[in-house]
């Protein structure tokens, strides 16, 4: 079954959005493409302009860029929350999971009430819900936990209810707009390896929003830099390093060397 959306928009060529994606990879390599996609808010603001982006399955991308260039805003479109523009998206809505910075659990249910929440949402009978969501728990590391409510969390565990959350639908592409900024430096860490642990069992697709360059670099492939609202991509970097990873590539001088790399082309961002 083909659930790929294929979006077109009418303003901006939409022939040549599609010549664009197809030229360079094959379909069915293609998790997640935008190719010259802008948006405009109803207000007049103008959130994304011409952002061209194509993740084969499997990557794991990281977005860095300066504070509102519409980073948010593109996984917003990007899952059907807002609409964009023009430009074309090529996104399998289905199987798509995301996360946000704020772990938005349901105070008043449990840990695994939360966890099977998007389950209910899409119908799932309540005994595979319950089977599937204790899994999730456990893969996260919160077995003995299921039976909490969220107000006996740590901010860390929060996050990891989240996780299993939308892990539970067991997405191919997997959005994350900076999941990990409200934490301390040592859960941060440590929640890093536990995703990239997730990403290599679960080998999913990934697109990460991070204002941490050691965390982008840390976990993907593939990092890449926006420009100042209205946000496009100026730059993008390979990240040389294979899985899996360890906390000793932190420490490391070409790990260093490349944070070093990014940040420049950042500070330009910010700067233009
Ligand atoms: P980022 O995630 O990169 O910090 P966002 O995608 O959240 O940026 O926002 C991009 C820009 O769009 C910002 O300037 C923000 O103020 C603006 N913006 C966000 N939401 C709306 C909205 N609903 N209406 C108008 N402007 C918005």
């Amino acid at each position: 079954m083909n659930t790929h959306e294929h979006e077109h928009s009418t303003a901006h060529s939409p022939g040549q959005a599609v010549a664009a994606l197809s030229a360079s990879v094959p379909p069915s390599e293609l998790a997640l493409g935008f190719s010259d996609v802008s948006m405009r808010f109803p207000d007049g603001t103008e959130a994304l302009s011409g952002v061209s982006l194509s993740l084969l399955r499997g990557e794991f991308v990281s977005i860095v860029g300066p504070s509102g260039c519409g980073k948010s805003t593109l996984l917003k479109i990007a899952s059907g929350l807002y609409p964009h523009t023009s430009g074309e998206i090529r996104v399998d809505r289905e199987h798509l999971g995301y996360t946000f910075q704020d772990a938005t659990l349901l105070p008043w249910r449990k840990v695994r009430g939360n966890v099977e929440l998007l389950m209910e949402l899409r119908g799932y009978p309540a005994a595979e819900r319950r089977r599937v969501a204790l899994e999730q728990i456990s893969l996260v590391g919160l077995d003995g936990f299921a039976d909490h409510y969220p107000k006996r969390l740590s901010g860390g565990m929060r996050m990891r209810v989240s996780l299993a959350r939308s892990l539970a639908l067991n997405p191919s592409v997997f959005m994350f707009d900076e999941p990990f900024g409200a934490l301390d430096e040592i859960t941060r860490e440590r929640l890093n390896d536990e995703l990239l642990a997730l990403y290599l069992r679960k080998g999913f697709t990934g697109l990460f929003i991070t204002h941490s360059i050691p965390e982008a670099v840390y976990l993907s492939s593939r990092v890449v830099v926006m420009s100042r609202r209205p946000g496009r991509i100026l730059e993008t970097f390979e990240v040389p390093f294979g899985y899996p990873r360890g906390p000793e590539l932190r420490y490391r001088a070409d790990f260093a060397a490349l944070c070093g790399e990014i940040s420049v082309s950042l500070r330009r961002a910010i700067e233009e």
